[in-house]
């Protein structure tokens, strides 16, 4: 493959050198069933183990409240169906309105299943008002899930605060933090979330794997139902090697994080100002909120994200948007729209995400190319309308 400039970290992150040798020798060789009595087995569940204290360390959690899942996907599915499925009679859910698909789609099928749930709205900075939280909470809400960092515009709900709302009121709270785990320093000790959705390819570790962190007493049942592993709360014969890869990950988070939030928060910065001096017609998303530090949502009026996204591939940089394609209809995503964004702008919103594998110059290219891009556009857009 060519020279490829990589923006595009919140849909996935390159795995660490270390992730990678870390779990060769594992598929190679340590090939044993950690349920096996074995030595050979207990070997395995040595590592298994050992990954489970280094995801835990991340959090602050204890290796006995984490549950090795495939993925974020599969830990908010294990989290919400298996609070909803332990808590019978109370069939009330909160959520937000700019949450990942996992939670939004999840939250759909549960309305057509008859359970009531609450969508909050969002500014138009896309932030979260707690208080209306507080006011929509009910003697049935069963759990509320929002998430943590927003993964379109890295917008930051203030979780703390809505813990201790929860908490207060003694309702569940299950925290999407697919975006913000491994990055930013969270710590289950000092916020009192119920349960954490976490994915290993999100911080350099390996694709199909996750957590779930569950709070010790929360009253929980499995959605994967088989043998008794992860304390029956997840059957099935461990991702070994991929559990092995994310506990590597997630050490090398603990150790590196607040070094990558400078340098990595310095390059956003770089390639959001220079956009935005030197393109007019940009609007940054969320800009007016606080941020999750690799992120910029970066809109550019009047034009369609998926051309520019084109073009910027033929250049051989990835990024993204959050526009769904349907029916030839090109829809602005949910996120924007929820912030109430004109849709003109909304549709040219594009995402880059950044990781400490990127550099300075990869920005700079970057910022070379994206004027020219714009114009480029401009002038089809002008010349197709005269
Ligand atoms: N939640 C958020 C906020 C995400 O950004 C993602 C992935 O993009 C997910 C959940 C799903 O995670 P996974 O890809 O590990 O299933």
């Amino acid at each position: 493959m060519d020279r490829v400039i990589y923006f595009d970290n919140n849909a996935t992150t390159r795995p660490l050198d270390a992730v990678i040798e870390a779990m060769v020798p594992i598929l190679r060789d340590g090939y044993a069933n950690p349920s096996s009595i074995h030595q050979f087995g207990q070997q395995t569940r040595h590592r298994v183990e050992v990954a489970r204290e280094q995801t835990a360390a991340l959090i602050g959690a204890s290796a006995r409240e984490i549950v090795f899942t495939s993925g974020g996907t599969e830990s908010i599915n294990l989290a919400i169906r298996g609070v909803l499925s332990a808590s019978r009679e109370k069939r009330h859910v909160i959520t937000s309105a700019v949450e990942h698909s996992a939670v939004r789609n999840l939250c759909g099928r549960l309305t057509d299943e008859g359970f009531a749930v609450d969508v909050l709205g969002v500014d138009g900075s896309g932030r979260l008002v707690p208080n209306e939280l507080a006011d929509r909470l009910r003697p049935d809400t069963a759990l509320v899930s929002v998430m943590h960092a927003n993964n379109e515009t890295g917008v930051l709900f203030p979780i703390a605060r809505v813990a201790a709302i929860c908490a207060e009121r003694g309702v569940p709270l299950h925290v999407d933090a697919v975006q913000s785990v491994g990055k930013l320093p969270i710590d289950v000790q000092a916020c009192p979330m119920t349960l954490m959705s976490l994915s290993g390819h999100k911080f350099h570790g390996p694709k199909g794997t996750g957590a779930l962190y569950v709070r010790r007493r929360t009253r929980i049942d499995a959605q994967i139902v088989g043998g008794s592993q992860e304390r029956e709360l997840r059957g099935g014969t461990e991702h070994v090697a991929g559990i092995v890869g994310m506990g590597v990950a997630a050490e090398a988070a603990e150790r590196d994080m607040a070094a990558h939030a400078v340098a990595v928060g310095a390059l956003r910065d770089r390639l959001e100002q220079r956009l935005v001096t030197t393109i007019g017609t940009s609007v940054v998303m969320g800009g007016g909120a606080e941020r999750i530090y690799n992120t910029t949502n970066v809109a550019f009026a009047g034009l369609e994200a998926e051309a520019i996204l084109i073009l910027l591939s033929g250049a051989g940089i990835c990024a993204s948007s959050g526009s769904a394609c349907s029916s030839g209809s090109l829809e602005p995503s949910h996120v924007i729209a929820a912030m109430g964004v004109d849709p003109r702008i909304g549709h040219g919103a594009i995402r880059f995400s950044l990781s400490h594998f990127n550099s300075a110059d990869e920005v700079d290219e970057v910022c070379r190319l994206m004027p020219q891009i714009v114009a480029r556009l401009e002038s089809i857009g002008s010349a197709s309308r005269g």
